[in-house]
């Protein structure tokens, strides 16, 4: 096995198995305030990152260090004003963490909570920003990965442009994996990271925002090094420069990430590919007597729970080894009130991994046996 081969498959919702090309276009060094880096590498990857997301020319894409979390900080820290509040529609930990975060921060936050296996309602929401007018800002997650739920996106944000607030999305695990466009939708804000849906390696997130409200967040920030604002009029003003030093070798390979999702055939195709990978899963688990936590309509097709087996002998630990050895890394649960455990299919997985995966699986029920 060479240093650029994988010893497993990573069935995850991120890091996830890159292409060999991705990780190779890491093997040189780049100088930060250079044009064959700023100019033609990140300025690239903002345009790029814009044109994914939307036809409408009023946004601007900003990348920023650390893991999509400090993407989802930064975002709520800097946008939102002293005189702001926040309605955070949480149906899982991602939507809980943005909460988390406002807390954190002193943001006057107030919290539309659900249980995990259960989808926002769009009524509620609606009668949240009819009583509450002092709500500016409402934030939720699209693809909620602790379930798998796809959240009503289009639905939420209908409601949220009827009453003409700000909306903020969470998109870390599903943009570029399934199509959407900001504009259309009403979404002011979109947050994502490099080692999902793109397919590149971790290291950094990025906003797509609409540039006029961004525009207006100067000086507004509650931390120094997350300040969305300063951190795009740095790479506007100095083509893609970042503030502080950024991470260069992960932002050549999602340079080519997002180089091969065009040779894919776009979001569209790698849509399909995710949703195949999924149903087959679905399909093959069902077979072996797997049950999904939850209904098939809630499911995205990034990551799925399953119900773990209720047999007194299986274990969690034991399972993952048996499909380890076989080449195959699965995720553990982390719904709060139900026993399962979740497989992520996207990344470079294709349909031929899901049939070998659901093999691999029938051959390590060792409770069955
Ligand atoms: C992965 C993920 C995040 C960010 O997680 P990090 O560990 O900080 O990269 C945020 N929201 C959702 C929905 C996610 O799937």
């Amino acid at each position: 096995m060479t240093a650029t081969e994988n010893p497993y498959l990573l069935l995850t919702p991120g890091p996830l198995s890159t292409s060999r090309t991705v990780r190779e276009s890491m093997l040189r060094d780049w100088c930060t305030w250079d044009d064959d880096y700023n100019r033609n590498v990140v300025e690239r990857v903002r345009d790029k990152l814009v044109s994914l997301a939307t036809t409408d020319a009023g946004y601007t894409a900003v990348l920023m260090q650390g893991s999509g979390t400090a993407s989802v900080e930064a975002t709520i820290g800097t946008i939102i004003g002293n005189q702001d509040r926040l309605l955070v529609i949480d149906n899982g930990v991602y939507g809980a963490r943005m909460a988390e975060i406002a807390r954190y921060l002193n943001i006057d936050v107030q919290v539309l909570s659900y249980r995990e296996t259960e989808l926002p309602a769009v009524d509620d929401i609606d009668g949240a920003l009819q009583t509450d007018s002092g709500i500016t800002h409402v934030a939720m997650v699209h693809c909620e990965t602790t379930t798998g739920m796809l959240n009503p996106l289009e639905a939420v944000a209908g409601v949220v442009k009827k009453h003409n607030r700000l909306l903020i999305i969470d998109a870390m695990s599903s943009f570029g994996g399934i199509p959407l466009d900001m504009g259309m939708l009403g979404i002011d804000y979109l947050i994502s990271s490099a080692n999902k849906c793109i397919q590149g390696v971790p290291g950094f997130g990025l906003v797509i925002a609409r540039e006029h409200l961004l525009a207006k967040c100067a000086h507004q920030a509650r931390s120094l090094s997350l300040d969305l604002y300063a951190q795009w009029r740095c790479m506007e003003d100095h083509h893609g420069k970042w503030r502080f030093t950024s991470p260069t070798h992960t932002v050549r390979a999602f340079y080519q990430a997002l180089e091969e999702l065009h040779q894919e055939g776009g979001v569209a195709a790698r849509y399909q590919r995710y949703q195949n990978n999924q149903k087959l899963l679905v399909q093959g688990m069902e077979e072996l007597g797997f049950e999904c936590l939850l209904p098939h309509e809630m499911h995205s097709p990034f990551i799925t729970s399953f119900r773990s087996p209720q047999h007194p002998e299986y274990q969690f630990d034991r399972f993952y080894q048996l499909l380890k050895q076989q080449g195959f890394v699965i995720y553990p649960g982390k719904v709060s009130d139900a026993d399962c455990f979740r497989i992520g299919n996207i990344g470079e997985v294709y349909p031929q991994d899901i049939a070998a995966l659901v093999q691999a699986i029938a051959s390590s029920m060792y409770w069955e046996q």
